[in-house]
Parts: structure tokens; sequence; C-alpha cells
């Protein structure tokens, strides 16, 4: 089954010059929604996976089914003042300005090798950030995933020591 119509291209959002996937029709499509997650699981199910983590939000929603598909922890990145537990933090920076991602401390247990999982891999900020928390509890990145990778904007430079799988690549 082909993924691709099922991602929609707005251009202009959320400001002008980008061009936004917008990965909502795949949501709303069961049988595209759920072909993803098989994909995903197919890919990863033969590796010695102990967790997933996604930073919020739109990762949340590929790495839940695929937590479950897999019969995985699910570890959520969240942003500040979110996680309502002792966190792990760390500031990175965007193409315009700084964001901050938090991982409880006891997310992630020492050793442990954790899958990341986003819906879009731009230009690989959001996945550096949660793979240097992964690293900060003295887990090791498994690999990261991703629905869509955009490779112009060239993120898996940011991603030099990790297994970097998309299902589709513009
Ligand atoms: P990154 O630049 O790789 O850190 O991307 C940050 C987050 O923004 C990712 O989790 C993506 O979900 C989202 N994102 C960035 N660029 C796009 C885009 N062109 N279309 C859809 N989502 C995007």
């Amino acid at each position: 089954m082909e993924l691709n119509p099922f991602i929609r291209d707005i251009p202009d959002f959320p400001k002008p010059g980008i061009l936004f996937k917008d990965i909502t029709p795949l949501l709303m499509n069961a049988t595209a929604f759920q072909h993803s997650i098989d994909l995903l699981s197919i890919q990863f199910a033969g590796q010695k996976i102990d967790a997933i983590a996604a930073a919020e939000a739109r990762g949340f929603l590929f790495a839940a089914p695929l937590a479950l598909k897999l019969h995985k922890p699910l570890v959520p990145l969240r942003k500040p003042g979110k996680l309502p537990y002792r966190t792990y933090s760390l500031k990175y920076d965007l193409e315009y300005g700084q964001a901050e991602l938090h991982m409880h401390v006891d997310g992630v247990e020492l050793g442990q090798r954790v899958l990341l999982v986003d819906d879009v891999l731009a230009t690989g900020g959001t996945m550096a950030a949660g793979g240097q928390l992964i690293e900060q509890a003295g887990g090791t990145v498994a690999g990261c995933a991703f629905l869509v990778e955009l490779a112009f904007l060239n993120g898996r430079a940011k991603l030099p020591n990790y297994d970097v799988f998309s299902l589709l690549t513009y």
C-alpha cells in the first residue's frame, strides 16, 4: 500500500517558505495508519529494543501504537513544565530560537536500548536532543524511526551515530 497519498503538503505553514508535511490524512485512514505502524514494527521487530521514546506531540501518535505492537515501554519526551516527576532536560537550538526537552529520570534505565520515533525528520534538532537525553540517563539509542524524512534539510547530519530509518523520503 502506498502511504504517499496520505501525506498532504501545506505550503507556507506555519510561516512563509515552509512546506509543511501534514500527516492528518494518514491518521484519518485506519488502513494507512495501521500499515505505517506495521511497516515500522517489521523494521525493528528483530532488533534488541528495550523502550520507545518520542517527543511531543506528533511523535506520540506513532510511538504509542508502535510501543503496543512491539510490546515495549513508551517514554514521553516533553516540553518544560509538562512532566510531573523529576526530569533530565536539555536545551537545543531550532532554526529560530531555542527549545527544551524533558524526560523523567526513571524513563530509561542504565544500558537500555531505546528506539526514538517521530513523524517528520526535518533539521534533526529534536531527535538529536532526544538522543542526548537518553544517553544522559545511561541508555543507548537503538535507532531513529520516522514516517517522513525531508532529505533536503539533511537532518541525518545531526544524527551521525544513529541508525536512521524513514518510511517516506522527500
Ligand atoms: P526538527 O527540525 O527535525 O527538529 O523538527 C522538529 C519537529 O517539527 C519535528 O518533530 C517535526 O514533526 C516538525 N516539523 C519540522 N518541519 C516540518 C515540516 N516541514 N512538516 C511537518 N513537520 C515538521
